[in-house]
């Protein structure tokens, strides 16, 4: 029998590569707890329509790309292509939003899409989702773009670009869409396929359309900038100063549209060179339109999502480790010793150390190794001798120094040890 395999664009994250994704949303969890943002956690599973209506029929996503599939009970159900519908709907839902307030939510988890996997693409994929709700005012968008720059600082990431646009509000959008499909309609012919059909669907989307031919086209079309309302103007210069105020560089690329029909106004991306075909590290924009469109409230809303799949590849081209080193490494050998190594352990563990103990009761050589190997700053050894006298060797594997202490006195030692253990960490 053929041993079973994961689904083609699924991954298992194994144990080598999990102290980096912990590290990642760790760092994030503490800058969105300083920005004032809050975790939620809405289930994978929704109703299709959700997304439909969320998201757009004629977008690639609910076109093309969702994994929907019939309940035993009839219902057409969706795992979620993206976070930020399902995170408007609990909005709506549980009438989070009073009167006149904001909120700010995070979220991370799996989005699927039925896509062609490849590097940095994958069918089942991971999203930091970042929303801030019921604001209109242009400090929102700044706020929010300047929570993705500065994590993806803070990781250590710094060769990003950001593009930077703004598809204004419906009206402005209604007038560039009239005037972008008067100038295509006589190049159709020439244009890729897809962008054929979405010339009646979804014609912004051919603006960011990767056919050389229709890209070539497309160069030459009016420009969504020259089409905003004098309010959307105001309102983008004012997301444009704010960024600059805070040091935070971007392109202006009149071509960024986005995929997703509820935006409007600031939309931007963050890409890496060093990503390939898959650049776009992170995507967001501002959706006003979409809380009503989902039966809510009318309620301005801004939030990007960044793929954590590219964000760690990219982490990992750099050479970023977290350290999975242990503290310490107690090895032992022989009954008597073996039982005293588990109590070791746990004193040690309750004081916040990280202990590892060797279970394989092979020669204290072997054991040694993999002390090394462990990385751990201190070796406890307990031997049979160690076990009679009610004593134990510490050894500092750095120095290779060796001290005797007595079991009955770790509790009281434990606590310092744990500072000279940090102190040796720190000084190498
Ligand atoms: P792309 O143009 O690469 O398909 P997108 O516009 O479909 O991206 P968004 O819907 O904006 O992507 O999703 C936000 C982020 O999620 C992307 O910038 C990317 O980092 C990540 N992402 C999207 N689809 C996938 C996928 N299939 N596999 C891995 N990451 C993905
Ligand atoms: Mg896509």
């Amino acid at each position: 029998m053929t041993p079973m395999q994961a689904l083609r664009g699924t991954r298992d994250i194994l144990p080598d590569e999990t102290p980096l994704w912990q590290w990642v949303e760790a760092t994030a969890r503490e800058l969105l707890y300083r920005a004032a943002y809050r975790e939620i956690r809405p289930p994978l599973l929704e109703q299709t329509g959700l997304f439909e209506r969320g998201i757009g029929e004629a977008t690639d996503v609910v076109g093309k790309e969702m994994y929907t599939f019939e309940d035993r009970g009839g219902r057409s159900i969706t795992l979620r292509p993206e976070i930020t519908a399902g995170l408007a709907r609990a909005v709506n839902e549980h009438s989070l939003m009073s009167q006149g307030s904001v909120l700010r939510l995070w979220h991370v988890g799996p989005a699927f899409r039925y896509e062609r996997p490849q590097a940095g693409r994958q069918r089942q994929f991971h999203q930091l989702d970042v929303e801030l709700v019921g604001s209109a005012d242009p400090r929102a968008d700044v706020e929010v773009i300047a929570i993705a720059t500065t994590l993806l600082q803070t990781l250590g990431l710094k060769s990003l670009t950001m593009d930077l646009n703004s598809v204004g509000n419906g009206d402005d959008r209604q007038r560039y869409r009239d005037a972008l499909v008067d100038f295509l309609t006589p190049h159709k012919a020439d244009l890729d396929s897809d962008s054929q059909s979405r010339l009646d669907t979804n014609p912004l989307r051919i603006l960011d359309s990767k056919n050389e031919r229709t890209q070539a086209i497309v160069q030459t079309a009016p420009n969504l900038l020259d089409y905003l309302a004098a309010d959307s103007q105001r309102h983008f210069d004012r997301v444009q100063q704010g960024l600059t105020d805070l040091g935070i560089a971007y392109q202006l690329n009149p071509r960024l549209v986005r995929g997703l029909d509820y935006y409007t106004h600031t939309a931007f991306e963050i890409q890496s060179a060093d990503l390939g075909a898959q650049a776009t590290v992170c995507g967001g924009g501002r959706y006003d339109g979409l809380m009503a469109q989902l039966g809510g409230p009318s309620t301005p809303a801004i939030g990007w999502a960044i793929g954590l799949e590219r964000l760690t590849l990219l982490l990992k081209q750099l050479n970023v480790e977290p350290s999975t080193a242990m503290d310490v490494y107690v090895v032992s050998r022989g009954e008597a010793a073996e039982g005293k190594a588990l109590n070791i352990a746990q004193t040690l563990r309750q004081v916040g150390l990280a202990v590892e103990m060797d279970l394989s009761g092979s020669a204290f050589g072997k054991q040694f190794k993999r002390a090394d190997r462990s990385r751990a700053v201190l070796c406890v050894i307990v031997g049979e001798a160690e076990a009679e006298q009610g004593i134990m060797q510490l050894k500092w594997l750095g120095s290779g120094e060796q001290v005797a202490l007595s079991q009955a006195s770790l509790g009281a030692a434990a606590a310092e040890l744990k500072h000279k253990i940090a102190a040796v960490r720190q000084a190498s």
